[in-house]
């Protein structure tokens, strides 16, 4: 058993892991992009345009020659998701530079009835983020500048295309930290953060974006921009509506400023990584970090032993953190304070009693930002590992934590040894990330996943997308998670704000509900 040894430094974690998102499409699926559903099917809406020659004029008298992009290169990468699984074939490409160039794209597509898929880093993992078939791609990428920071409120103001991992910089500068972190932040942008609702890392201690999100500036489909850019905590003035476009994916608006509270950044950080050997003992633990941790416990995240096995092999320089053998469940706990002396002992108290109590098995402090680092490095690593090991089915869950691994046990039996199952996610949420992995895409072993994963989740009251959206991926499936009624409603907003439809259209909502169009 390894002894517990303190942290003799503090811990800084700002850029601990700005390469995380591959950009290297060797994985990428040879089988072409619907993969994402045995029954699902899109069809391409008749009644969107295509682009012409006159369109392409008009937009460059907007943007200039280098907002306009038809570049092959520069499109077959916006035509292709994250995962290299979702693939559109748009041949247009716009970079606005500000809110008022996003208002009249939007206000000529509506015109013209020209579909747009507004793409901030293109890191989603729901199709979201791809056009589906020509749809008009807008990235506010150039949109990237913080245009105020309130030292004492800690309200950062920006424009929607900073990416996150310059936003987590230019607050440490500052000595505050961004609410939310995730492993995508060095490609990432603001706008893509809000309008997918991204949890990560830090949710368990700041909350949802619903809560930190005070204020941002949209623009709808016919170019109307709506100035909701408050940065009051509170505001009770009429119905909220900055809610609808936080976790919306592009489908009511594009995104152009935000403003959110961001937290001080508390001097003493420490990272454990433990092991225990079993599911009952994660939970176990969970309960005991939020009584005995209290108000420093930041990250609470867990792996099983597949998940390990896959990052070993596929992530170079990873190291087993707690040799020779291989445990069922890892847990990574990351605590935030400002007593170093106090948050230390405390930790060390709790990590020692979760021993003797046989809740953990092994574990190890990390001594130092290297180790911290490499902890880290293996939970954030998970994706890109998946992606290197060949196909992967992702589903992104929420659900009853006693019941979640039951899930994963299930899932085994269902699938054979066609696949193997790998467990990992943020615990501390409820949050469940699911993949089946595979040598490659294969409609047999889809068949065996959905719908049963999907009925799974729902039996148990569970949701079938608790961080990463619905995009193209989910968009039939929302019923498994919300009622008749409540997916009409959602359908009545999307025809108010957007009649013809033309925002990240066969995402979010059934494809089905607008066909009357
Ligand atoms: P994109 O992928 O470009 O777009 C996502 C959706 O938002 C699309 O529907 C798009 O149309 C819409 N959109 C983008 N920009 C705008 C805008 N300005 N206005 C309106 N709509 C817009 N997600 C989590 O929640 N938690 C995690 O821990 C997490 N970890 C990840 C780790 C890795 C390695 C990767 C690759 C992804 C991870 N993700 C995670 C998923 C993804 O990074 C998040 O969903 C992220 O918020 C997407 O931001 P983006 O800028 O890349 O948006």
């Amino acid at each position: 058993m390894e002894k517990w040894r303190a942290a003799d430094r503090l811990l800084k974690f700002s850029s601990r892991f700005a390469s995380a998102v591959n950009w290297n499409n060797s994985c990428k699926s040879k089988q072409g992009k619907y993969f994402y559903s045995v029954a699902t099917t899109v069809h391409r809406n008749p009644l969107f345009s295509s682009i012409s020659p006159d369109d392409i004029s008009y937009f460059k008298t907007i943007l200039g020659e280098r907002g306009v992009v038809q570049d092959a290169l520069a499109l077959d990468a916006a035509n292709t998701d994250w995962m290299g699984k979702y693939r559109g074939s748009s041949k247009l490409l716009l970079q606005p530079k500000n809110t008022e160039e996003v208002s009249q794209i939007l206000k000529y597509c509506n015109s013209r009835r020209l579909a747009v898929v507004p793409q901030g880093g293109n890191t989603g993992l729901v199709g979201g983020s791809v056009p589906v078939f020509d749809e008009v791609i807008i990235n506010v990428g150039l949109m990237r500048n913080i245009l105020s920071f309130d030292k004492v409120s800690g309200v950062l103001v920006c424009e929607a295309g900073c990416i996150l991992e310059n936003l987590i910089s230019f607050l440490d500068d500052e000595g505050f930290i961004m609410p939310l972190d995730l492993g995508a932040k060095g490609s990432c942008q603001i706008g893509g953060n809000v309008s997918t609702n991204a949890g990560g890392l830090r949710l368990l201690r700041y909350g949802s974006l619903h809560g930190s999100v005070l204020g941002l500036e949209a623009v709808l489909a016919n170019g109307t921009v709506l100035d909701m850019l408050g940065t009051l905590r509170k505001d009770n003035t009429g119905y909220d509506l900055k809610h609808l476009f936080i976790g919306s994916e592009g489908s009511l608006g594009i995104v152009t400023k935000v403003s959110i509270l961001t937290p001080p950044k508390l001097s003493s950080v420490n990272i454990a990584f433990l092991a225990c050997e079993d599911y009952t003992s994660c939970q176990k633990l969970l309960l005991e970090a939020k009584k005995k941790l209290g108000g420093i416990l930041s990250a609470f995240e867990f792996l099983d032993s597949d998940a390990m096995s896959l990052v070993l092999k596929h992530l170079d320089g990873v190291r087993n953190p707690l040799p020779p053998s291989i445990h069922n469940f890892y847990i990574l706990i990351e605590t935030t304070g400002s007593n170093e002396t106090f948050d230390k002992e405390n930790l060390e108290a709790f990590l020692l009693h979760s021993v003797e109590s046989g809740l953990v098995a092994n574990g190890v402090l990390a001594q130092d930002i290297n180790q911290a680092s490499s902890f880290w490095h293996i939970r954030e690593g998970l994706p890109e590992a998946l992606m290197k090991a060949g196909a992967v089915y992702k589903y992104d869950l929420s659900l009853p934590l006693e019941k979640m691994y039951d899930l994963v046990e299930e899932m085994r039996v269902q699938i054979g040894p066609a696949a193997t199952v790998v467990a990992y996610g943020h615990l501390g949420d409820g949050n469940l990330h699911l993949n089946i992995s595979a040598p490659a895409y294969d409609d047999n072993i889809l068949a065996k996943i959905e719908p049963f994963v999907y009925e799974w989740t729902s039996k148990n009251r569970g949701s079938i997308s608790a961080e990463h959206g619905l995009g193209l991926m989910k968009a039939a499936k929302i019923h498994y998670s919300k009622s008749p009624e409540t997916v009409q409603v959602m359908a009545s907003i999307k025809k108010l704000l957007d009649p013809n439809g033309i925002l990240n259209p066969y995402k979010v909502l059934p494809s089905s509900l607008f066909s009357q169009n």
